[in-house]
């Protein structure tokens, strides 16, 4: 072979060794295949459909406790049954040369657990939020993924969302000067009377409207400032405890930045709430809302608005899972990686120590 061939070889070699697993050399326009993990409502309504939409992956796979559902999911995306696992048999997806990524939609108890047994099979993995029930759990999910050389994602839509994005840009150039305080508030209408014991009502599988909405206010806090808060004060009500034993139907929390910043935030599942405003030395700026499905839209002090620019559902999910496999394909971090994750779920574990202490102030 002559040397400059020799040379490219090597370089090649080298580079391909490098790559993250599920890349292979020489082709960057191989869709990757993509497993979801519960198919609920998120699964069903947003994320499958968003597939069909995706340039850069595909629907490859099903894992699933619910057998009755495969054979809907079959006739609507021609699943293979060779790509259909249980729970069970989840560890078997390591044999599964048509899945690349494992993207987790199922109750916040599971997420950790699966992220591991996905990671350990040596697939990329993308988890909806929360992250995990605790920092420590999302701590082990980074180190699981770490090991195994795969990349793990976070599913906060919003960061993919282009208002978003010029409120993420918006915080380094600060178009109203210093930013004195911030609001950030994120609910549903979620139950009535006689709501069924659904997992979002179970302490144990990471149930309350914090788990569920309160890391909105967080991340959007955090990313609308791009401050990290310094500590955090929190108070927890529920107005319907006959529909609420057990979690919270409503958290404030107040995040303290440095310089005297502040983040006032309320998430409920009481409330229809979906606002996050920004208050400036020279103006205001705000999305309301802030986490919609179909885009976010918003206005300024200056009379700029934020037309919405995205598209209809589920347009936010198709660009989060093509940006999340072109960050594979191209062996870079993803935009929202399991650290962005981690240190919401670091705020989400003070809050619920400053409840659980009196609404004492929790350093961070
Ligand atoms: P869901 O209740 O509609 O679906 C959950 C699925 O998990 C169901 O198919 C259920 O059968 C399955 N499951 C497996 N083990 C279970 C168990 N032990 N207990 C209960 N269900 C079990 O919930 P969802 O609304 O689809 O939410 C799923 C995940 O997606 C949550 O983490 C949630 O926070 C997240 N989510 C994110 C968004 C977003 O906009 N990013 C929106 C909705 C939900």
């Amino acid at each position: 072979m002559p040397r400059r061939r020799v040379l490219q070889t090597l370089a090649l070699a080298g580079a391909a060794a490098a790559l993250p697993r599920g890349f292979a050399a020489g082709s960057s326009t191989r869709r990757l295949g993509v497993a979801i993990v519960g198919l609920g409502g998120y699964s069903g309504e947003l994320l499958a459909p968003a597939l069909q939409l995706t340039r850069h992956c595909r629907l490859a796979g099903l894992v699933t406790g619910s057998p009755h559902k495969i054979p809907d999911w079959q006739a609507r995306y021609g699943i293979a049954d060779a790509n259909i696992y249980s729970y069970d048999e989840f560890h078997r997806i390591a044999d599964d040369p048509d899945i690349d990524v494992v993207y987790i939609a199922t109750p916040n108890h599971l997420h950790k657990p699966q992220a591991l047994i996905a990671a350990n099979a040596g697939k990329h993995v993308w988890c909806e939020k929360p992250m995990a029930m605790d920092a420590a759990e999302g701590e082990a999910m980074i180190r699981a993924c770490r090991d195994n050389r795969v990349q793990l994602a976070i599913g906060y839509r919003m960061q993919h969302e282009p208002n978003t994005r010029r409120f993420m840009a918006m915080a380094q150039e600060r178009p109203f000067g210093r930013i004195v305080q911030l609001r950030a508030e994120a609910g549903w209408l979620g139950w009535r009377q006689g709501a069924d014991d659904a997992w979002r009502l179970d302490p144990a599988r990471g149930g309350g409207a914090m788990y569920d909405m309160g890391v909105y206010c967080v991340n959007a806090a955090r990313y609308s400032s791009g401050l990290e808060p310094v500590a955090v004060r929190a108070w927890d009500e529920t107005a319907r405890r006959e529909i609420f034993p057990a979690v919270d139907e409503t958290t404030r929390f107040t995040l303290e930045f440095a310089d005297e910043i502040v983040a006032e935030c309320v998430t409920s599942f009481g409330r229809n709430l979906n606002t996050l405003h920004i208050d400036c030395e020279r103006g205001w700026y705000e999305l309301s809302p802030f986490q919609a499905y179909d885009g976010n839209v918003g206005r300024a002090s200056d009379g700029t608005r934020f037309a919405a620019q995205l598209g209809e559902r589920p347009r936010m999910q198709a660009e989060q899972m093509d940006q999340d496999a072109l960050a594979i394909l191209e062996g870079r971090a993803p935009r929202v990686p399991g650290e962005e994750g981690l240190r919401d779920m670091r705020v989400v574990d003070a809050v619920f120590a400053s409840v659980r202490n009196g609404n004492a102030r929790v350093p961070l």
